[in-house]
């Protein structure tokens, strides 16, 4: 019996599209046949002309948490997610924000929990950041992967960032535990004697941030990181992967049959370096670690979605605001925030670069936007349109034309890096678990609604 059937689109999977019905049941997909029959029982909803994509998985934000000042902001971005037609999304605990710090990785995530919960319009998780002030997280990981949050994030910069040897014995831990580790991947050392040096030459401006962090010092760091990796019998996962000489090290890493996963962000697939040549103040709003790329790697890192050498596509949300945290700028380039929006513009923006422009098929952007993050990130009812899985669901019109202008944006940040790009293709609605969040581009879901989503990687 279904409560809900979606009629006459293009459904498409990782593995194909095909016009069909979807129908719903309890929240999750009972059936997907070519012409179901109509039920008194059912609501129908006309699908025809666009295309039913399953629900976007971001893995990789920086939502903030309610506070006394702004207790709207993880609500709003998670508004602003479902309308960009992401139906799940996974947070941090960001060290440095107000939470966290308490030297436990279990205290950190009963506070994390305590203040999110009843706070979401849409599924979401969270991933925990292990820094050095962590007494004991190796200890700590079996008991958090076994209560459902099996992935944790390191650092190999920054204030918070770890030693090779914790990183080695986080691996580790999370590898036999079950778990995963995410690591950015930067060299301390190479970033911190490039800084010193451009201010010591008066060099302060926002663009002399790409200078600080160029792609050697990327690249040394994720090769580090997959031989501790392979020395700790463990899978890696790289997060924001920006630069040909990275995914050099990837592939590398790949082709000795290593568990290397690497995600890559939209930013480094739609914009360029050229970005940090406009006046300080525009500039400051593309700080974001790594650095924007040259075109050549931008078009290297397409090459890497289409031929798998990359997993998927995660945004970096970082709700920073012109008007607030990137008046850093006028300080110096290491003052400046580094982070920038894109919960909202992930799907538009992955369509329209990849697929209107013949760089990977649907069928790929399902794959890196969905079913693949779903999969690696243990969100194991989420992901695909499958029989039994939640209905997650995107309704997309390819023939709809916007240019993106951050006014109508819906997230907490005052810009977007986007911002007056021609796109081709929009969300109309979306569903979270068989309920419109999203109907005909108007939020029509519900505080509250989100589920914290337990997860477990069936395949670690
Ligand atoms: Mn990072
Ligand atoms: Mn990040």
């Amino acid at each position: 019996m279904a409560q809900l059937i979606i009629r006459g689109g293009t459904v498409v999977t990782a593995e194909g599209r095909r016009r069909a019905d979807v129908a719903v049941d309890g929240g999750r997909i009972s059936a997907i046949e070519d012409a179901l029959p109509a039920s008194a029982d059912a609501r129908e909803v006309d699908a025809g002309g666009l295309l039913v994509l399953p629900g976007v998985v971001d893995v990789h934000t920086h939502t903030r948490v309610a506070s006394d000042a702004e207790p709207d902001r993880f609500f709003q971005d998670s508004v602003a997610a479902a309308h960009g037609g992401t139906t799940t999304f996974l947070s941090f605990n960001n060290p440095g924000t107000g939470i966290g710090g308490s030297g436990s990785l279990a205290t950190d995530l009963r506070e994390w929990r305590g203040l999110t919960e009843g706070d979401a319009a849409i599924d979401y998780g969270v991933s925990l950041v292990v820094t050095a002030e962590h007494s004991s997280p190796v200890e700590e990981l079996h008991a958090l992967i076994d209560s459902g949050v099996p992935t944790f994030k390191a650092f190999m910069v920054y204030d918070f960032g770890v030693s090779d040897a914790v990183l080695l014995g986080m691996l580790g831990a999370a590898a036999r535990g079950g778990g995963m580790l995410e690591v950015h991947c930067e060299n301390r050392t190479m970033l911190e004697a490039n800084t010193a040096r451009l201010l010591a030459e008066g060099n302060v401006a926002p663009r002399f941030h790409a200078a600080s962090r160029p792609p050697p010092v990327e690249a040394e760091a994720t090769h580090r990181a997959i031989r501790l990796a392979e020395a700790a019998d463990a899978p890696l996962y790289v997060v924001h992967l920006s630069s040909a000489e990275a995914l050099e090290q990837v592939r590398w890493g790949r082709s000795r049959g290593l568990p290397v996963f690497a995600e890559t962000c939209p930013h480094y697939l739609a914009l360029d370096e050229s970005k940090y040549e406009l006046v300080d103040e525009e500039a400051a709003r593309y700080v974001i670690s790594p650095p924007l790329r040259a075109p050549a790697d931008r078009d290297a890192l397409w090459d890497g979605l289409a031929d798998s050498s990359l997993a998927l596509v995660a945004t970096d949300h970082v709700p920073d605001r012109v008007a607030v945290e990137k008046q850093s700028w006028r300080e110096s380039f290491d003052r400046i925030s580094n982070g920038g929006p894109g919960i909202e513009t992930l799907l538009a923006v992955v369509y329209n670069e990849g697929v209107v422009r013949g760089r990977i098929t649907i069928e790929r952007m399902v794959d890196v936007l969905s079913t693949t993050p779903a999969r690696l990130f243990g969100l194991n009812s989420k992901g695909a349109i499958e029989v039994g899985r939640d209905a997650d669901l995107v309704l997309f019109d390819p023939t709809e034309r916007r240019t993106l202008r951050a006014a109508e944006l819906h997230h907490t940040s005052d810009y977007s890096p986007y911002e007056g790009m021609d796109l081709a293709g929009w969300v109309r609605s979306v569903l979270v678990r068989g309920e419109f969040v999203i109907r005909e581009s108007h939020f029509v879901g519900r505080r509250g609604f989100g589920q914290f989503q337990g997860r477990r990687l069936t395949w670690a």
